[in-house]
């Protein structure tokens, strides 16, 4: 995430922040998941030994595009 940037408008005016998830048992932000989304008989999501990461969102203060970036390692703790 070297010099990042906004894609919509080219700003470097770029806020750090995060997604929050506020479901109930959360942990208050959300994941990025690694492979297309399968759910299971009740639905939900299958996460078993998927790797995840904390994501990042950049706000454009100029525009307010949001850029999403995920570390490029350091997999979450598995729940
Ligand atoms: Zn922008």
């Amino acid at each position: 995430m070297a010099d990042p940037r906004c894609t919509a408008c080219q700003s470097v005016a770029l806020e750090p922040g995060f997604i929050e998830d506020s479901g109930e048992h959360s942990r208050g932000y959300g994941r990025w998941v690694s492979g297309a989304l399968a759910t299971g008989i009740f639905g939900g999501a299958k996460l078993m030994g998927r790797p995840k990461h904390a994501i990042t969102a950049l706000r454009c203060t100029v525009c307010g595009h949001l850029e999403l970036y995920v570390a490029a390692s350091g997999d979450l703790d598995d729940r």
